[in-house]
């Protein structure tokens, strides 16, 4: 029989089963038809020599161009880094939220998920010369506007998002978290939380979480790292990932740090989930985008199989949509097609240190919905 779609001959690499050798992947009627050799379709990519993966999720992306400073365009990156999905954290809030369905998550080739900031206008003053943190006054705390806008949209937003820190609530402190856990168990959905500096301390924040949650900058660098100067992981970090509580990179321009992961990786703790939180002003350094994200985190020592569960299945189970991050016969037609390329890199991270690595992630296409997008 032929597919609609066929990748032949990649290093098919799906943590979600176990899989990790040279075969072809096909797809019909928008869904992963088959996995196997030998395999025939109308169009067949020749991917010799490439990696095929289930698409890439970046957890933690910021696509609400236009409507807010921050954001970058989102199919121009999802082809710069292969991502199949971008998870949108908290650009938008109940107030814009409908602009965003309608001018970009409605018209993006790449599939766009939503945080659901409980801020009424979202992330809506984040730029090099203006920045106002949208957690500082209670007054734009939105429980009750964005539990309703997150039940009207149930086919993209998949949690709530709320930033916390000293920039981002200033005097409010911890209290805007309190009220997205609200609205998170109204909604029956997951939270995801941004630090920064303290106050809260990172401590205080991930003992608030829940099963599901997810903490964001989790390799924050010093003050609010999550170990302590000798290495040793803060006590409420072990407890909150004993209970399930879920780590994310979101690298950013500020959020990831070469002594808090070097620490971490050393104590055995590794993230949940790699993704970039790009943005305008880290698109072009020092987040770049998710594959280097991802390249950073093969020069800590994860392989490629982990790497790529890290923004496939785990990512998918982060936002609760299975048919995502897998190529499981009849799970979503989407995939992503990378190459490890033995080119040497300068990886730099947000106070400036650079680590030399002989090898770097590059996009080679992908497939969306069952399509080629080269
Ligand atoms: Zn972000």
């Amino acid at each position: 029989m032929a597919h609609d779609l066929v990748l032949k001959g990649g290093r098919v690499t799906d943590p979600s089963q176990g899989m990790d050798a040279v075969t072809d992947v096909a797809f019909a009627s928008g869904r992963v038809a088959a996995v196997g050799p030998g395999l025939r379709g109308a169009v067949e990519q020749d991917c010799a020599g490439l990696i095929v993966t289930p698409g890439l999720i970046d957890l933690h992306t910021h696509v609400y161009w236009g409507g807010t400073s921050l954001g970058v365009e989102v199919d121009a990156y999802a082809r710069q880094s292969a991502v199949t999905t971008c998870v949108d954290t908290g650009s938008a809030g109940p107030g814009n939220f409908p602009g965003f369905r309608a001018h970009v998550i409605e018209k993006s080739r790449a599939r766009v998920l939503v945080y659901l900031h409980v801020s009424f206008a979202g992330i809506y003053a984040f730029s090099s010369t203006i920045m106002v943190g949208e957690s500082h006054d209670m007054r734009l705390m939105a429980a009750r506007e964005a539990v309703a806008v997150a039940e009207a949209n149930r086919d993209c937003i998949i949690g709530i998002k709320v930033r916390v820190g000293r920039n981002a609530s200033g005097p409010s402190g911890i209290a805007p978290l309190d009220v997205a856990l609200d609205v998170a168990e109204a909604s029956g959905l997951p939270l995801m939380v941004h630090i920064d500096e303290p106050p809260p301390t990172y401590a205080d924040v991930v003992a608030r979480l829940r099963k599901g949650d997810v903490l964001t900058h989790c390799f924050r660098p010093f003050p609010n790292a999550p170990c302590h100067a000798d290495g040793r992981v803060r006590e409420a970090v072990l407890e909150a990932r004993a209970r399930g509580v879920l780590f994310d990179v979101g690298h950013g321009m500020g959020s990831f740090s070469w002594d808090t992961a070097r620490k971490m990786v050393a104590a055995g703790f590794w993230p949940d989930t790699v993704s970039s939180d790009v943005h305008a002003m880290c698109i072009h350094g020092p987040a770049w985008d998710l594959l280097r994200t991802m390249t950073k985190f093969m020069a800590l020592g994860m392989s490629l199989p982990d790497v790529v569960a890290s923004a496939t299945v785990k990512a998918a189970e982060a936002v609760r949509r299975p048919e995502l991050g897998t190529l499981a016969v009849g799970a979503a037609g989407d995939a992503s097609v990378i190459a490890l390329e033995d080119r040497a890199i300068d990886l730099e991270d947000v106070r400036g240190e650079n680590v030399h690595f002989a090898q770097r992630l590059t996009a080679k296409g992908m497939v969306i919905g069952g399509v080629w997008d080269a």
